[in-house]
């Protein structure tokens, strides 16, 4: 039996989103088209946009259907630059935390290469962005930035970043933020009729629904230049054919999120705090990273933890070899095991950045998942201690 304690990489797709996607499978029909069948599914991707809009207090016409939250990210980033940019060729700077996933991170660097200034903002050490930094930015160079780009919540030591500061800060200067909420929409309340964010990035798979099937919520009257061209779906923002089966599976992802969200948060913060709590007492020298819980700014459902002396890979293949799934929560390239950029980001030395796991929990944990996980660990991490920092295989993670 298999322990799943990866739900940060990707959530079992709720069976209730499961059956309504093979419904809407035995349909035919492309939303563009004008005839019966067109029309009935033009009509599940309305629906399906004014459902999904619902359940982020936003207006149906701001939903952007992408392939999902990269997709979306790579909208927001490129497609805001360019656009300001191209309003105001003085506007060449773009402002993302150095904590930010790939998928922002790599089209800001993508633009460096385009004539962009990016500039990958610090964070303290708990990973929450150093608003200080952020402000003294906008205000040497405010006219001169085009967007700013900082997560919601991250993706591998789950901090929650302090998002109201950053829209107050760049709204002072006129500047448009994005955020990149794929891992706390369903975890935390996103409702963007209390934040004043301007683009926000949402993601099927980690709440539920299907891989592959993502939006980008982009306010009224935000520009943004498409990075698909093609047929002119998605008010020419976004090409390509209307994904009916997708759209009908996330908004009902979401809404089941978003109702069981109150009391799931509540469980799933219980299950990380028992984890936590067993590591440290098991692996005395174990260190959480991110926020202490206590401190209610960090996701409920995510724990991150370095185990000195020890290399991620080995810890994740014994920890798998007993049948719990989880991950290193790092990225890494060609195969060659790299520290995390969030971790350096925060400060962590490249040795103990190596040591780390990420166990994410979600609707089907369980109590036994979180027994299992402690009942590995203490031998898990001393092999992999007697095996020390050698190199093994990896692969890029969610
Ligand atoms: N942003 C964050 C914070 C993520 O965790 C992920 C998923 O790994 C993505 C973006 C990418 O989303 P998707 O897998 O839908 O492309």
């Amino acid at each position: 039996m298999t322990h799943y304690l990866d739900h940060a990489a990707t959530t079992p797709v709720h069976p209730l989103v499961a059956e309504a996607m093979v419904a809407e499978l035995a349909r035919v029909g492309n939303p563009s088209s004008v005839h019966a069948p067109g029309r009935a599914a033009r009509r599940a991707v309305e629906e399906s946009r004014e459902r999904l809009a619902a359940t982020l207090g936003a207006r149906p016409s701001e939903v952007v259907w992408t392939s999902g939250g990269t997709e979306a990210d790579n909208l927001a980033v490129k497609g805001l630059w360019w656009a300001r940019h191209g309003a105001d060729p003085r506007r060449i700077r773009v402002l993302v935390s150095a904590v930010e996933h790939h998928a922002v991170l790599d089209p800001a660097r993508w633009l460096a290469t385009q004539g962009a200034d990016v500039v990958e903002l610090p964070v303290h050490p708990d990973g929450a962005l150093d608003l200080d930094a952020l402000a003294a930015e906008l205000s040497e160079h405010g006219d001169r930035v085009a967007l700013v780009s900082v997560m919601w919540a991250n993706n591998e030591i789950g901090t929650v970043q302090p998002l109201a500061e950053v829209v107050e800060l760049a709204h002072a200067h006129g500047v448009p933020v994005h955020t990149d909420a794929v891992q706390a929409f369903g975890h935390l309340p996103v409702d963007l009729r209390a934040i004043a964010v301007d683009a926000v990035t949402i993601s099927a798979h980690k709440l539920g629904g299907p891989v592959g099937v993502g939006a980008l919520v982009a306010r009224r009257g935000l520009e943004l230049v498409p990075v698909l061209h093609g047929g002119g779906q998605e008010r020419s923002v976004r090409s390509g054919t209307l994904d009916a089966v997708g759209s009908v599976g996330m908004a009902l992802a979401a809404e089941l999120a978003v109702a069981d969200l109150p009391s799931e948060a509540v469980r799933l913060a219980a299950l990380r705090d028992a984890l936590v709590d067993g590591a440290r007492r098991l692996v005395p020298d174990a260190v959480l990273r991110g926020p202490e819980p206590s401190t209610g700014r960090r996701l409920p459902h995510s724990a991150h933890l370095t185990f000195p002396g020890c290399e991620g890979d080995s810890l994740l293949y014994l920890m798998d070899s007993r049948g719990v799934a989880c991950s290193t929560g790092s990225a890494c390239a060609a195969g060659v095991p790299q520290p995390s950029h969030v971790l350096l980001a925060c400060g962590v030395d490249e040795a103990d950045a190596r040591g780390a796991l990420r166990f994410s929990l979600g609707r089907t944990s369980t109590a036994q998942d979180v027994e299992a996980v402690l009942a590995a660990l203490p031998e898990v991490v001393a092999r992999a201690k007697a095996a020390g920092l050698a190199s093994a295989p990896a692969r890029r993670v969610g």
